[in-house]
């Protein structure tokens, strides 16, 4: 599959060298970094390198060439070679890195697994799936087969199942902790994003809890050991999961992850010295799972949130002009009249000037586009804080706060003549349209109901018709 795509495009020496530099440097690094883990002559306690490497081929596609893939077997190899390991069982090593990285990417690539929607339900689930049962599951059995082969080889072939074991679950519990740190971390634009807008979202200290309480749990694995230290953390890790965003779940699962990890081989290295490699096995696959739950948690509850938000959009704005319906100004405009947050409300009702007959003369769709300009050209003479909700068909109304009648009159006036000014492309026609207001100002508080400020309105806006249209008029 890669092949093919490799042959359709013209070869880019300067892509694949800048992948190729990128990735050799990235992948020593992390083997470096794996190696200093590493008991001697033993498996790394952490290897960080193939799950990078699996993100960062997911998350950069332009690094997913010929270059990138030789930079990673240069990363690998030299990282082994200059801390003093053999060639023959450093070829053999990087091999099965390059089938943990290499199969798991043609699956995901084969199931079409998209990992940026994760809204789509479980793709994150699936993502672990395949590289756990699939990428992890084939590079442990090369590795069994052929690594205890290998000259000055750590492994050995009496007791494969073991070995086939660690080599799983720590590829396994690597790429559960690594890999959603690697595609959630925020990019550049992100970046300067939350820079821009620190000031807005200030951190209070209500928000911090649920880290303190993932911090306190996992303290409390040090000081009261035993096997029931793996689920301390779970209840903050909830927590959390329903506070942060993903990134920040990731990142405090994997810390949690390398730290319990930890104080649980401690323990069990002083207790169950005769059967620790099953011990620390059952160990890895126990924190996986732990793992996985806050992430899959994380992406439910931010689904749920998101949905919400979209059907409180949708109960709460014309799917037409997008401005705020008839239920929203109600509800909102009842609760400004209970509130004695204000001195003073206007309302200015709009109706636009003869639109059956443009209807008629155009057609449905095209009177359906004038109102969606007529609802811009209203919206851009308006402030922030004042209420534009459209009444239903072509009668709309605008809700100043604290507002005077001078100035509530000579926004209804701006409006009135935006509208007239304003030119709207249909088809082959340029068309125009024009709108009559009723302005009604009252000051709160008020013992009169919403209805009947807005009959004054309506009555203002008859008079604004029946003296000729394309003007505003104020109750008495
Ligand atoms: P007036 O100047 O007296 O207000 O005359 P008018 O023609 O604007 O008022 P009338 O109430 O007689 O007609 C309103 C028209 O608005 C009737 C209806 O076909 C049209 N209308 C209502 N809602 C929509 C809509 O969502 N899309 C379109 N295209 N037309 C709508
Ligand atoms: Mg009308
Ligand atoms: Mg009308």
């Amino acid at each position: 599959m890669y092949a093919g795509k490799l042959a359709e495009v013209p070869f880019n020496f300067k892509q694949h060298g800048r992948a190729c530099a990128l990735i050799a440097l990235v992948i020593f690094v992390c083997c470096l970094l794996g190696i200093l883990t590493r008991p001697i002559a033993y498996f790394a306690y952490f290897w960080p390198a193939n799950a990078v490497l699996i993100g960062l081929f997911l998350r950069f596609p332009q690094l997913r060439n010929l270059g990138g893939w030789i930079g990673a077997f240069i990363g690998y190899m030299s990282a082994d070679l200059v801390t003093g390991n053999h060639f023959e069982l450093t070829l053999a090593l990087t091999v099965a890195n390059f089938i943990t990285v290499s199969v798991s990417l043609f699956f995901i690539q084969y199931l079409q697994i998209d990992y940026r929607s994760d809204n789509k339900g479980l793709n994150f689930l699936y993502l672990f799936l395949v590289c756990i049962f699939i990428g992890c599951f084939f590079s442990a059995i090369f590795a069994v087969t052929v690594v205890p082969h290998m000259p000055h080889t750590f492994m050995t072939a009496d007791d494969s199942w073991s070995e086939f074991y660690i080599w799983w679950t720590g590829e396994v519990l690597n790429c559960i902790s690594i890999l959603p740190l690697m595609l959630t971390f925020p990019t550049g634009k992100k970046f300067t994003n939350i820079w821009k807008n620190r000031r807005q979202c200030e951190t209070k200290f209500i928000d911090l809890l649920p880290l303190f309480s993932v911090i306190v749990s996992v303290a409390c694995t040090h000081i009261f050991f035993g096997p029931g230290a793996l689920l301390f953390p779970l209840a903050g890790l909830i927590w959390a999961a329903l506070s942060y965003n993903l990134f920040y779940v990731s990142l405090i699962n994997s810390t949690v992850c390398l730290v319990l990890y930890h104080s649980l081989t401690t323990y069990y290295i002083s207790r169950t010295a005769d059967n620790f490699l099953a011990t620390s096995m059952s160990v890895r696959i126990g924190l996986c799972m732990l793992m996985i739950a806050p992430l899959l948690l994380c992406i439910v509850s931010r689904n749920r949130h998101a949905l919400y938000k979209e059907v409180l959009y949708l109960a709460n704005h014309d799917p037409l002009t997008h401005v705020a319906n008839r239920r929203f100004f109600f509800t909102e405009t009842e609760n400004l009249l209970k509130q004695n947050q204000f001195k003073s409300l206007t309302i200015i009702m709009l109706d636009i000037d003869h639109f059956k007959k443009m209807n008629d003369q155009y057609g449905h769709y095209i009177g359906d586009v004038l109102l969606q300009s007529f609802a811009a050209t209203v919206k851009s003479n308006l402030r922030e804080q004042d209420l534009f909700a459209r009444m239903g068909g072509e009668e709309f109304v605008v809700v100043l706060k604290n507002t005077n009648l001078v100035e509530a009159e000579m926004i209804a006036e701006r409006i009135c003549r935006a509208v007239a000014l304003s030119k709207t492309q249909v088809a082959h026609a340029v068309l125009n349209m024009t709108v009559s207001l009723g302005v009604v100002h009252q000051v709160l508080p008020t013992q009169n109901s919403l209805q009947s400020i807005l009959n004054q309105a309506d009555r203002a806006l008859y008079q604004a018709k029946t003296l000729g249209r394309n003007q505003v008029r104020i109750a008495s």
